[in-house]
């Protein structure tokens, strides 16, 4: 991965075209931007990029950040006092090692995925010191993603985009956007993020390295999010999960609930993002896949796994249909099982009966 200037990567080409825009009209840019695309579509390192160029004070030709001013130095220490980022407790530092059994660890984890209001009152209170930046000049805002704000947290920051102050620029930053407050969306700039062309996304994985295109399908044709399946604890956890899958005649259900179990609660597999609706997920991924092999299609997702569907579901096309219908009840309720074991001991015997007989 190619670091560049304040440590960020450079952002890829396919989003030049919106950075070349929103540059070209500096400002005239509005106080409060929306960013709408699924996770993986690049928001976050192309608000940061922003960010940065706003603040920095000689960008380059291409309006990004100079890595070099006093402003691009503090950014890179993470301390510039004009720059605020506002994420979910639980995405801002791994919780504590030590305590992850205790139900306060616990009831902490589950409050800690929202934004809450202490934290846009606290950002408020930095921005009143002051009716603008150090310098004289912008501040920045992200929100990420902006649906994590709970109502009391989205009202108050309402009143922030009512009375906007003339140098705060927000970036709000959605996978979600419908689940904003619709008064929260229409005092901010929509923009959409663009996907790649299927060559631009094979030529940037290539250059990145990532030998395996079907990651791609896989990513549902984003890149970025390609990526994060190729090393790391996805890229394990997605071999494990497909090895298993392909090997389901030999396996017991019961003692394989009992691995994926281990599997979901091994160290870095919750903040890699391998929690139990991922492995519901891909697990209708590969039923789905199964299917379409079956009826002589190619498979969208595990493209690299196709000969291994084949032979196990060739001819069974209506059984693996029917256990992607079984699951989805399960997939409704994984956000909140009442016992994580249980629940995949019963979806794993609901799959096997299902797919794995010979
Ligand atoms: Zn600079």
């Amino acid at each position: 991965m190619s670091t560049g200037v304040n440590g960020l990567e450079q952002i890829p080409d396919w989003l030049l075209p919106l950075w070349e825009d929103l540059r070209g009209r500096d400002a005239r840019l509005p106080h409060a931007l929306l960013f709408c695309g699924p996770e993986g579509s690049g928001k976050r390192l192309f608000a940061e990029h922003l960010a940065h160029a706003l603040l920095c004070q000689a960008p380059d030709a291409q309006g990004f950040a100079c890595g070099q001013c006093p402003d691009c130095t503090w950014i890179a220490s993470g301390n510039h006092p004009d720059f605020f980022t506002l994420v979910p407790a639980a995405d801002e530092v791994s919780s504590e090692e030590g305590d992850e059994n205790t139900e306060t660890a616990k009831k902490e984890k589950a409050k800690s995925t929202q934004i809450v209001i202490d934290q846009v009152r606290s950002l408020q209170a930095s921005l009143e010191v002051g009716a603008v930046g150090h310098a004289g000049g912008r501040r920045l805002v992200i929100i990420d993603p902006a649906e994590a704000m709970n109502a009391a947290a989205a009202n108050a920051l309402l009143k922030a985009l009512e009375e906007p102050n003339g140098n705060t620029v927000y970036l709000l930053l959605s996978n979600a956007p419908r689940r904003l407050l619709p008064t929260i969306r229409s005092r901010c700039q929509v923009l959409d993020f663009p996907r790649p062309g299927l060559e631009q996304a094979a030529n940037w994985m290539k250059r990145q390295g990532i030998s395996n295109p079907a990651l791609l399908g896989f990513a549902s044709g984003l890149p970025l999010a390609a990526r994060t399946y190729a090393n790391g604890v996805l890229a394990d956890a997605r071999k494990n999960f497909a090895n298993d899958l392909t090997n389901l005649t030999t396996k017991d259900p019961l003692k394989l609930a009992a691995e994926w179990e281990a599997r979901l609660k091994a160290k870095g597999a919750q903040e890699a993002g391998f929690v139990l609706p991922t492995l519901i997920n891909w697990l209708q991924r590969w039923l789905s896949d199964g299917a379409r092999v079956a009826e002589g299609r190619a498979p969208r997702f595990f493209a690299d796994y196709a000969a291994e569907l084949g032979k196990q579901s060739q001819g069974h096309g209506e059984a693996w249909l029917a256990a992607y219908r079984d699951i989805e009840s399960h997939r409704r309720m994984a956000n909140h099982p009442l016992n994580q074991r249980l629940f995949l001991e019963e979806l794993l015997l609901t799959v096997f009966r299902r797919i794995a007989v010979r």
